[in-house]
């Protein structure tokens, strides 16, 4: 079974690996036993048992031992990877050659749990994207069909709206469009490609409508998807230390001053035995390892990872566990994320023109945009039909609205920024709610107001928030600030930003985390994807949410569920207590171990003992992770 959810080639040749080592550890153990006990039949074996040994310590640790040379090369010398090293090399001086193979073996067993959560995780992931994006819009005479994609043939022509993850691979036949190809490539500038231009699956459009032709069918398309989305995700675990790293680069210098503090003052001092005392040295070294925190840690967050992922929470970076725990700070996009984003059309108010041809303006612009407002208004003038053949080019401007050009006009829709932007005279709607403009061939020609319900559980979430000690708690919008207002009011944020653009709120995020104040933010449009990314922890929601937002998400909440919020932190303070508590112990129990050292009666099985009691410990109190 574990050998099938290792799916990519890294962890196959882990699992191996782990397999190989246990087998020569298993066979030198059992030679060992018949060795003492039956020494006389067998022979003597112990250069068998060395060898499998020496194997079985190289198969599991190479890299280990690479990762040492190469930090140290660097001068970045005190990680995990050094402490386990020397209390290997340690424990070989003494001869416990099991114990050295031990520390290895265990460390890459727990490790590679961890990486096989991370692994599941990030598959879901890359399924939800493949399953957010099933329909693919074919262009027909009779404009766009939703059709499966494993329908489409080559050389078919689909539609690709802002937002929107490029299905199938093919080349560009109309509309000039910005992409990401972060996913693929891990670039995030954005590219802009025209008419022409081969484009991949997995690129995100970003700005304007497209036109592809197919030139390969789904199922070859979607491959590099998933093989990049998983190694963007790796891309952004290197950000972050490990918690192990940040632990061992204080332990380890503490433990190599205490090694050649034993190893050189009681001969100095009282002239004490120089062998006696290096012996000493080199068993404090060989102990030092707290093998029950290093086990126990990649078991913690794999049971976390495991926990969240049956709870539809998909963690895309285990670092994402540790620093919620640091967080204060929590911020929610307004629409569609604290709200509903189902919008209900309350006035339509045209100007210098019918109340017919304004509904028609506007079911034409919004004709190619997922925009919640878009979709209200789609589904509210259901009867009104258009053909969007008629659209020459599409642009959605995240934040503000957008532009369309049909074959007889040039339509404008969106808030007032949007009409301020391209310079269109028009007389403001002070009226509650959220006013929708519509300007045509640069003449405002009315407006629309659509008003959106706030999600009944977003109090209960902000309270509960609130009792896991999150002081600032507010939302980003980029609507007008008496909705925003009306909602921060409802909810008692203490932060409240509105009419921002996307890049503003990135960069909003970003002052607020200067002074290394972290913060969770939380959303669900291409207009929050920036500020996802930006974020400490950022939070999509997946039901709904556009595909570059759950891209761009360290977390993905996959029904869209905003009470999963508290769940998520619930279970990552939940671990880091656990991370602690182990912590906390094992490091006890090495203290008490080194104090006996250094009072001169050093025994190394004491210390295997107690590691090993103390690791099944850490261990089952590292698996109640697994039932959060
Ligand atoms: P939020 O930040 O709350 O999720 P958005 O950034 O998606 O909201 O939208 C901000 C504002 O921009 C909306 O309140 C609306 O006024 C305008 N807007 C955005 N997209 C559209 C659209 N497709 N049609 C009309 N208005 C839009
Ligand atoms: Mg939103």
């Amino acid at each position: 079974m574990l050998l099938n959810m290792t799916k990519n080639s890294e962890q196959k040749t882990m699992f191996f690996r782990i397999c190989a080592s246990i087998v020569l550890f298993f066979i030198a153990t059992l030679l060992n036993f018949m060795n003492l006990k039956i020494i006389n039949f067998v022979g003597d074996v112990s250069r068998i048992i060395n060898i499998c040994l020496v194997a079985a310590y190289f198969i599991s640790g190479y890299n280990i031992i690479l990762a040492t040379i190469k930090n140290t090369i660097k001068l970045n010398i005190f990680d995990e990877n050094f402490l386990m090293f020397m209390a290997t090399l340690g424990a070989f001086c003494l001869k416990e050659n099991f114990e050295a193979v031990a520390i290895f073996l265990f460390y890459q067993i727990s490790e590679f749990f961890q990486q096989v959560a991370v692994k599941q995780s990030e598959e879901s992931v890359a399924n939800l994207l493949k399953s957010s994006s099933k329909k693919v819009n074919l262009k027909t005479a009779n404009g766009i069909v939703r059709t499966n994609p494993e329908l489409i043939e080559i050389g078919a022509t689909i539609v690709v709206k802002p937002g929107e993850q490029i299905p199938i691979d093919g080349t560009i036949i109309s509309g000039t469009s910005q992409l990401n190809t972060s996913s693929l490539n891990g670039e995030f500038d954005p590219i802009t490609a025209q008419p022409n231009d081969n484009v991949l699956s997995g690129y995100i459009n970003l700005t304007h409508t497209l036109e592809i032709k197919t030139n390969t069918l789904f199922k070859n398309s979607t491959v590099k998807k998933m093989l990049n989305l998983i190694e963007k995700a790796k891309q952004k675990k290197a950000k972050s230390e490990k918690f192990i790293t940040n632990f061992a680069k204080i332990y380890t210098p503490i433990v190599v001053l205490l090694a050649i503090v034993v190893a050189i003052a009681p001969p100095m001092v009282f002239k004490a035995n120089w062998a006696t005392w290096l012996q000493n040295a080199i068993v404090l070294i060989s102990i030092s390892c707290p093998c029950a925190l290093i086990i126990s840690i990649p078991l913690s967050f794999f049971g976390t990872i495991s926990t969240c992922a049956k709870n539809s929470i998909l963690i895309k970076a285990s670092q994402s566990i540790e620093k919620i725990n640091r967080i204060k700070t929590i911020v929610f996009d307004k629409t569609g994320t604290l709200t509903f984003g189902h919008f209900q059309i309350i006035e339509i108010n045209p100007e210098n023109t019918s109340e017919n041809e304004l509904i028609n303006l506007l079911v034409a612009a919004e004709s190619l945009t997922n925009h919640p407002i878009a979709t209200a208004i789609k589904t509210h003038f259901g009867n009104v039909k258009f053909n969007t053949n008629q659209i020459i080019d599409f642009e959605e401007l995240p934040g503000l609205g957008v532009k369309a050009r049909t074959t007889n006009n040039t339509i404008l829709v969106g808030n007032k920024k949007l009409l301020e932007k391209f310079g269109i005279y028009f007389t403001e709607n002070k009226n509650n709610g959220n006013v929708i403009y519509i300007a045509k061939n640069k003449t405002y020609v009315g407006n629309v107001v659509v008003a959106d319900k706030i999600k009944p559980e977003a109090k209960f979430v902000v309270e509960q928030l609130r009792k896991l000690k999150f002081s600032n708690i507010g939302l980003m919008t980029g609507d007008k600030k008496a909705n925003s207002e009306t909602i921060s009011t409802c909810l008692k944020f203490n932060l409240s930003f509105f009419e921002q653009l996307p890049q503003e709120k990135a960069k909003k995020i970003e002052q607020l985390q200067k002074d290394n104040n972290p913060l969770v933010f939380i959303g669900d449009g291409i207009n929050d994807s920036p500020a996802l990314a930006t974020a400490a922890v950022g939070v999509a929601m997946g039901k709904f949410g556009a595909d570059i937002a759950i891209d761009s998400a360290d977390v993905v909440l996959v029904d869209g569920d905003l009470k999963k919020t508290t769940f998520l932190i619930k279970a990552a303070k939940k671990t880091m207590r656990i991370v602690k508590q182990n912590l906390f112990f094992s490091v006890l129990i090495k203290a008490l171990i080194l104090a006996t050292c250094m009072s001169g009666n050093a025994n190394i099985w004491l210390s295997i003992f107690s590691d090993v009691g103390v690791s099944i410990l850490a261990i089952m109190n590292s698996l109640r992770t697994l039932s959060n």
